[in-house]
């Protein structure tokens, strides 16, 4: 179905960024269309911490309840995904999705989140989100006190931060190397703080589907635990963003945004995980809500200098 309408705007990625611009949008009585694949980050969480007011709620609801807010002030909404994007000599896109229908727009925001790069440990993928976690902010409150393994990953600064964050939560944290070379110093401070350094290369997570009862290592011993914690790498799902030619930033990687959202190409703006993947729900959507106002204003400017000139 080719959604006809010559949208103000399409959010491309409706999870809590894109429903967060979308409200703001619909709100400010600019015609908007979110796309959204239906694959949001946190959907492996059986509950969403950290945000304000809705601390503990299903991920899954929480999105269901934006959307309806949305639509509540005359935002749609399509279920699909976004293949390729078309940009004419007036700046307008078509934006066509993988199931063969198109849509029109001035502008574009983009809050396709990211992907976290799970590691091969057999048992990690299906513990995921469960009792295998990321992020001791959204998590760390709900293993407090428990047995924690933090297995060490590519990004090897933020395992080691793990290790010593999660310690605020319990005194029986267990750093499984894994790999990672410590230095004397960053061995001796997280020991010093409480931490117990295991080496070696994690094998497998031990334990029934459901439950987990520790983390083996390839020399045979098991560290015991209840939980375990995982830096996996993240990747940014911004080809799209890349396609229409937006600048990366040389340092981070990620697609070079200013403090609204705006990006390199006109017309064009991300907000949430796919520019900041440290962002939480609650920031994630307080950036997109900052991009939704940006992106009006950018209209009305637009739309001034459309009228003046029709007036002439
Ligand atoms: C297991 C887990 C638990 C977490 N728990 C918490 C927590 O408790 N509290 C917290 O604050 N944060 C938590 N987070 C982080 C949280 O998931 C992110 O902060 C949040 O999802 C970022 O929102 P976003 O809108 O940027 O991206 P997302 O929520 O990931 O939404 C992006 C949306 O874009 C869609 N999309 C992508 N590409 C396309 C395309 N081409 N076409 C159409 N749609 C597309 C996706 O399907 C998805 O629905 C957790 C993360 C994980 C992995």
């Amino acid at each position: 179905m080719t959604n006809q309408v010559h949208n103000d705007v399409i959010i491309i990625g409706a999870g809590a960024a894109g429903l967060s611009a979308g409200l703001v949008l619909a709100r400010a009585q600019a015609k908007v269309l979110l796309i959204d694949a239906g694959q949001p980050r946190n959907s492996a969480a059986t509950e969403m911490h950290g945000f304000l007011s809705r601390d503990g709620v299903p991920p899954a609801g929480f999105l269901a309840m934006g959307q309806r807010e949305v639509v509540s002030y005359g935002g749609a909404f399509l279920p699909a995904s976004v293949k390729t994007i078309e940009v004419d000599h007036r700046g307008a896109f078509t934006v066509n999705m993988a199931n063969g229908a198109m849509a029109f727009a001035r502008a574009l925001l983009f809050s396709t989140g990211l992907s976290d790069e799970l590691p091969h440990i057999p048992g990690v993928r299906d513990r995921w989100g469960t009792l295998v976690h990321h992020c001791s902010y959204c998590h760390g409150y709900e293993v407090l006190d428990k047995t924690i393994a933090v297995i060490g990953g590519p990004v090897r600064e933020l395992s080691l931060k793990q290790a010593g964050l999660l310690r605020r939560y319990s005194d029986k944290v267990t750093l499984a190397t894994n790999g990672i070379e410590l230095t004397r110093a960053e061995r001796y401070r997280l020991e010093a703080f409480g931490v117990r350094v295991v080496d070696g290369i994690v094998s497998h997570l031990v334990g029934q589907p459901g439950s987990l009862e520790g983390v083996a290592l390839a020399n045979g011993t098991t560290i015991e635990c209840e939980a375990v914690f995982i830096a996996p790498r993240q990747r940014p799902n911004d080809g799209l963003l890349r396609s229409l030619g937006c600048e990366v930033d040389p340092v981070t990687g990620f697609v070079a945004v200013n403090e609204v959202g705006q990006t390199s190409a006109p017309g064009v703006w991300a907000a949430g995980n796919v520019v900041t993947p440290t962002a939480q729900v609650i920031t994630a959507a307080g950036n997109a809500g900052a991009s939704a106002i940006a992106i009006n204003a950018w209209l009305l400017h637009k739309d001034l200098d459309a009228a003046s000139a029709d007036r002439q």
